[in-house]
């Protein structure tokens, strides 16, 4: 057995390194230890000497960048499996049925929903420092995102001193460099955060190092900022979860009001802080986000999260949620095609959603898309004619109706698409200025 030790858990050069020479030596993967130095410590088996050179699909390195940071200790030896049968001239990424494949996809699909979780989730609290200010943000990922993620805040946030701290280890961004150390196992709330801080900063930056390596691909998934975005500060707030509707989520997750929980993976339940000034409502979860269990995570999520940050709406602060809380869809093959809910459906799921309401009690409730409409409103609504302006409810606050983002990726041609986002950006800009933020 061929014992490799890859430097951290996301040592992606290491693993490439490792995986070329192997490949090339014809090592079977099932020869193959691999192993993490953090973890063991102990010397690596030396990799066989190699010349030549083999291709690997440009699909496969963008696959195992993000997969390689899945917590799954199976990773590298299932990545560097699929790098040998395709090596060996399998078709492996054109099998949709491969076990392997289906794996890495999933794994890798799990890693972008936490890598997700961390750039829209992440909350930081001030300390002062030598006069100024660190920002300092605590963060429980589900896998080992923090390396790749920390390197696209501290681009987000040129100017300031960030730390970001998860139980894994650390990142520290003083404006000009970006340091790996120790993490801290838990922290229950910001005192605790605070309290650790305090005494462990000198030890925890002396040992900090630059060396981490990170997937080229995961870290270049965001694309530099236009000069004319500037960047939403970090949110300072201590978010603390509403007991009520963390409730109301787990009884959400059993619900039978109406036949759509049968085919469905789970219910995907709102999110975001109890104090948000803004409710937005889409219209169900997509096939992401059936799988993932959180709401705009897929392909619109991703187009609503960059309006809203080009209209100076920051998605952290705000409540996000659906109209319907289960996924609705026809099987076709192996996909699953999104089908418009029924009235009946919008009504029921109407319960929990006045529950949502009832808990956050937000002065702007945004619908987006006319299903959302209808369950906000309680009558058809024609988008066009009611979308862009402050309509007043019954019970005092006021609604606002715009188009839902999967409305706009439906759109054939590319002018169509753009004309319709400015037209999306321009509402939230008006939403922006109904609650003040921005
Ligand atoms: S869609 Fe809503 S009402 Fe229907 S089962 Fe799911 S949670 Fe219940």
């Amino acid at each position: 057995m061929r014992r490799i030790v890859l430097r951290s858990e996301t040592d992606w050069d290491g693993w490439r390194q490792a995986t070329r020479a192997l490949v090339q030596a014809r090592v079977e993967p099932g020869a193959v230890k691999w192993v993490v130095a953090r973890a063991v410590g102990g010397e690596a088996d030396p990799l066989p000497e190699t010349t030549g050179t083999f291709h690997v699909p440009r699909a496969l390195i963008s696959l195992a960048s993000v997969a390689i940071q899945a917590r799954e200790p199976e990773r590298f030896g299932l990545l560097y499996s699929l790098v040998r049968r395709i090596g060996a001239g399998e078709k492996v990424l054109e099998d949709d049925t491969d076990p392997d494949l289906s794996m890495v996809r999933r794994m890798a699909l799990a890693v972008r929903a936490d890598a997700h979780r961390m750039r829209t989730g992440l909350r930081y609290l001030p300390v002062t420092e030598d006069g100024g200010v660190r920002y300092l943000g605590w963060f429980e990922p589900a896998h080992f995102v923090l390396p790749a993620n920390a390197r696209l805040l501290a681009r987000r946030y040129p100017d300031l001193k960030l730390s970001i701290v998860t139980p894994d280890g650390s990142a520290h961004w003083d404006g000009s460099s970006l340091l790996f150390g120790d993490g801290l196992r838990h922290a229950a709330d910001d005192e605790a955060l605070q309290a650790w801080w305090e005494t462990h900063r000198d030890l925890v930056l002396d040992q900090a190092s630059a060396d981490v390596s990170v997937s080229e691909a995961e870290a270049l998934d965001e694309a530099p900022r236009p000069p004319d975005r500037p960047a939403i500060g970090p949110v300072v707030l201590t978010v603390k979860p509403d007991p009520g509707l963390q409730l109301a989520g787990r009884e959400a997750g059993s619900c039978h009001r109406c036949p759509l929980y049968q085919p469905a993976t789970q219910t995907v339940f709102g999110e975001g802080p109890a104090d948000a000034p803004a409710m937005f409502i889409g219209e169900q979860p997509g096939d992401q986000e059936d799988t993932i269990g959180r709401p705009f995570v897929g392909p619109a999520g991703q187009m609503m999260d960059r309006a809203m940050e080009e209209a100076g709406i920051d998605r952290r602060m705000m409540y996000v949620t659906n109209a319907v809380k289960h996924f609705k869809f026809v099987a076709r093959g192996r996909r699953r095609i999104h089908q418009t809910p029924e009235v009946p459906e919008i009504q029921a799921c109407g319960f929990w959603l006045d529950v949502e309401r009832t808990h956050i009690r937000p002065r702007l409730t945004v619908a987006m898309g006319a299903s959302a409409a209808r369950a906000v409103l309680g009558r058809a609504v024609t988008i066009g004619r009611e979308r862009g302006r402050p309509i007043p409810m019954a019970d005092g606050t006021t609604a606002f109706v715009t188009v839902h983002p999967s409305y706009i990726l439906r759109l054939p041609d590319r002018a169509a698409k753009d004309r319709e986002y400015a037209a999306l950006v321009a509402d939230l800009r008006t939403v922006r200025d109904l609650i003040g933020a921005g």
